[in-house]
């Protein structure tokens, strides 16, 4: 029996002003004060413009905040980038590195993604390291090999089931509306599952949170969420939306 308690994680992405960001944080806190706890961790992860905001309106509360990225330096020169350090004083919990988005706009490589996750542990929060393979790789019958490949590149030096937190997100399937079948989803997650096995040891593998991440939405969430390997997803587009937020962990 798992004892991996499932996450359901909203990327805001960059979306929202204050106002926006003020809401939702609201609303899903809302939600917890009147409706029956699900049976996830949940945490939000607004665009570095509204952490100090959001943060300070889910102070207390069971919803936790994180950061999209952070640079792999404590300080420096850097003009524009954020220090994991710095999240963590805003009161971020967790961190996500390796986005998709990152990998293709940044030029994100997997060693840069690896100093990023070591900044975040080093920051004292939990990183949720971003994987998944494009279309024409899946394509080419290259999926399990470029995730295994992009896992051993990416994984933190000091990584363990409670600081490090893995997503699996399938390039063609975010934000297209394009979801990985239930069958693609756990010959993923269970081959990330065999890696981490390889990589850490069969206690910590287990115990380790793997997340789907690619349009997941009210409609499909159930049926992901109760994979023996999906503990719990990473949220784009409906994770704008406090109902269907709040009925994906509900679905947990
Ligand atoms: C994401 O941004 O990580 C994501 C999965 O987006 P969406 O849910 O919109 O596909």
């Amino acid at each position: 029996m798992t004892t991996r308690r499932k996450l359901i994680a909203g990327n805001w992405k960059m979306n929202g002003l204050k106002a926006d960001g003020l809401a939702l944080a609201r609303g899903i806190v809302d939600k917890l004060k009147t409706a029956p706890a699900p049976a996830c961790d949940l945490l939000v992860c607004p665009p570095t413009s509204l952490v100090a905001l959001v943060a300070e309106a889910v102070g207390g509360s069971a919803l936790a905040v994180g950061g999209q990225d952070c640079h792999a330096k404590a300080s420096g020169a850097h003009t524009g980038d954020t220090a994991a350090v710095a999240l963590a004083d805003l009161g971020c919990a967790y961190v996500i590195v390796g986005h998709s988005e990152r990998r293709t706009d940044h030029a994100e490589t997997d060693a840069v993604v690896k100093a990023k996750a070591e900044a975040a542990l080093a920051a004292g929060m939990i990183a949720i390291v971003c994987i998944g393979e494009t279309l024409a790789q899946r394509d080419a019958g290259q999926t399990i090999e470029i995730n295994r490949s992009q896992l051993r590149g990416s994984l933190p030096e000091g990584s363990n089931a409670t600081n490090t937190v893995i997503a699996y997100e399938p390039v063609w399937a975010i934000g297209t509306g394009r979801v990985a079948t239930p069958a693609q989803a756990q010959e993923v997650h269970a081959a990330i599952r065999a890696e981490l096995v390889q990589k850490l040891g069969a206690d910590t593998a287990g115990r380790m949170r793997i997340l789907y991440g690619g349009s997941m939405k009210p409609d499909n969430a159930k049926e992901l969420l109760a994979l023996p390997d999906v503990d719990g997803g990473l949220i784009g587009g409906a994770a704008l939306k406090v109902a269907d937020f709040w009925a994906i962990a509900e679905s947990c």
